[in-house]
């Protein structure tokens, strides 16, 4: 699997865990744990890495050219 398609998985899946753990109130996740729901924290966690990581890879790879001022 290419990296760039290894994290865009990764990032559907924290995304989809993220929308699974929003917080439900003042001391409860949607899954039933109180906040901070440890899913919650790790998925935004994983989501802010992948998305890191494409920034990264799209960088490196289809921005080759950026015209200096
Ligand atoms: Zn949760």
């Amino acid at each position: 699997m290419q990296p760039t398609e290894s994290a865009r998985r990764q990032l559907a899946a924290a995304t989809f865990l993220m929308s699974e753990h929003q917080p439900a109130g003042r001391s409860l996740c949607t899954c039933g744990r109180l906040l901070p729901c440890t899913v919650a924290l790790a998925s935004t966690r994983a989501h802010e890495h992948n998305s890191t990581v494409l920034a990264l890879l799209h960088a490196t790879t289809e921005l080759p050219m950026v015209p200096a001022r």
